[in-house]
This record gives structure tokens, sequence and C-alpha cells, in this order.
């Protein structure tokens, strides 16, 4: 049984249930108690609050997580990264108020800084080889110049829209973060290895979906050449023979972000009927 933790209610916890339904893991009850186990895969979910995550991974109380690179970095505990998620981006910046005159990091040094992620920050300053005083609190970080207690805030941005409505400017950036599944590759042990690979397998061609689409379209017989030289498809292109003489059908599999600009060079090449179909798992 591969233990594997979520988080129980907050920004990443649909996007991690749908990753665990993606690999056709079925979770029966979905109120989200504290535990609740696959009915079709050696699979229990914990659902905890996310910055228990790494602790909990870290003390074997669960196998693998899901968190965000943020948390996990604050944390500090050494964890391997089994893959990157690619949802729950956000960045973690720097701001100070908006009349300031920014001149480089330097700007920080022996100024206060609040925020609520203090490792992240101190590891950032460190970097740079700047002195200031870091003032940790839990919350309402974006406040914190307002109301006299920072001369600048570190924070996690995302719109900006927070930042703008207090009087902040972003001046620097320490970290762009996205979820991410991390574990303790060395003392898994080799049936929930075997799981965890199992369910990565089938998390990695769900992936490879998405990130390509079937395209069928009708060539002239005459300009297949030309045309499969513009669809290579995973191994070649199929092309088979239509009813109508001089007319052949050519499928093949694309990667999404180029559709758009393969169908205009297909269309000047004569094709017809171009059809574009999204792919639910592919297996190379
Ligand atoms: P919990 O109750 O589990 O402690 P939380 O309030 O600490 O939840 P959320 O606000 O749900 O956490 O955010 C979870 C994670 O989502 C963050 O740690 C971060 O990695 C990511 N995230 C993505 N975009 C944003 C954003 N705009 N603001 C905050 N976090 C974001
Ligand atoms: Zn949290």
């Amino acid at each position: 049984m591969l233990k594997i933790a979520i988080q129980k209610s907050g920004r990443l916890s649909e996007k991690s249930l749908e990753l665990i339904a993606e690999a056709g893991v079925n979770i029966a009850n979905s109120d989200r108690k504290l535990v609740a186990q696959a009915s079709n895969f050696p699979v229990e979910l914990l659902y905890l609050r996310d910055d228990d995550i790494p602790q909990c991974v870290y003390d074997g109380v669960a196998d693998v997580g899901v968190v965000g690179e943020n948390v996990l970095l604050e944390a500090g505990y050494a964890l391997d990264v089994v893959e990157r998620l690619g949802f729950g981006k956000c960045r973690m910046s720097l701001a100070i108020p908006k009349s300031e005159k920014y001149d480089g990091v330097a700007w920080f040094g022996g100024r206060k800084i609040a925020t609520s992620y203090p490792k992240i920050l101190q590891d950032f300053l460190d970097k740079h080889g700047v002195q200031a005083a870091i003032h940790h609190i839990s919350g309402s970080v974006e406040i914190s110049t307002g109301i006299g207690i920072a001369d600048a805030i570190f924070d996690i941005v995302s719109s900006g829209s927070t930042l703008i409505s207090n009087g902040l400017k972003e001046v620097d950036v320490a970290l762009h973060s996205e979820a991410v599944m991390v574990g303790k590759k060395a003392t898994l042990g080799q049936d929930k290895t075997a799981i965890l690979e199992k369910l990565l397998f089938r998390l990695h061609a769900v992936q490879k979906g998405k990130q390509n689409k079937y395209v069928m379209l009708n060539a002239p017989a005459a300009s297949v050449e030309k045309i499969t030289a513009v669809i290579p498809g995973m191994k070649s292109p199929t092309v088979v023979p239509l009813a109508q003489e001089g007319w052949c059908s050519v499928h093949s599999v694309l990667p999404e972000g180029q559709i758009w600009e393969i169908i205009d060079r297909l269309h000047g090449l004569g094709a017809q009927g171009i059809l574009v179909i999204p792919i639910e798992k592919m297996i190379l």
C-alpha cells in the first residue's frame, strides 16, 4: 500500500485529486476524512494541511506527498522530488512600497522584511550577500509595510493585484514554484517503489496525451509525400487510400503547441477535412 498525502482543502486539492483520478485510481469516499482507500489500486490518500505534508513524508507517515515547492523548501526536509506536476504555479517575490526607488537587492541591506517564509528569504539574502532583519509573521504579510512593522515584504505572488492594492511593487523574484510530488526514494522499499512507478507510468501517459493531438486529414495522392513530411508522427504517419480514387487519408500525432502552424501548412498543400482529436493516454 502506497500512502499519498495531499492537501485537504486549498489551492492544490482539486488538482491533486484529479491527478490520482487520471491514473485510474478510484477513491471511494470523497468526503475527505483523514484517510481514504482506493478501491482498485494499492493506494491510500491522507488529507492534510499542506504545511504538514513535508514532515509527514519525512517521518514516513506518508510515502509520498503533493505539495508546493515553496512549502517544501521552507520546511527544509531532505526529500526527493519524484515528479514536477505543473500546477499550483506561483512565485515568491520581494516587494517594497511603490514610492521607493529600487536599485537592486542591496536596497534590502539593513532593512526589515516581513514574511511567512523566513527560510527561503534567508537563503535568498545569503546568496546575494545582503544582511536584513526578517520579521516572521504567519499571515496578512502584504499589510506589514502599511502598518509600519516592516520596510518590505516577501510573499507568494500570482497576479500581483494584492501587492498593487497595498501600495507595493514587486522588485525581485526569489523562487518560481509549482506543485511537486515528494518522497524518500532510498527508503521506500521494493513494493512501494513498484506501486509508485506504476502510478507515474500512468501519469506520464496522461501527460503525454494532453501534450499531443491526433490529426486526421484527406489529401490528394499526389501531395501525400509533401504532407507526410510536414507531419512526421510517432513513428511515421498512417496513410490509407480512400474509396475515391486519387485521395488518401493521413493520420498522425502532433504536438499541441504546433497544431495551428502545421494546419496552415497542410491547408496550403491541399489537405481537406482536417480533424484534430484529443488524446486521452499515450504510451510510447
Ligand atoms: P492549508 O490550509 O493546507 O495550510 P494554505 O492556505 O496554506 O492551505 P493555499 O492557499 O491553499 O495554502 O495554497 C497552497 C499552495 O498553492 C501554496 O503553498 C502554493 O504552492 C500554491 N499557490 C499557487 N498559487 C498561489 C497563490 N496565488 N497564492 C497562494 N498560494 C498559491
Ligand atoms: Zn498551509
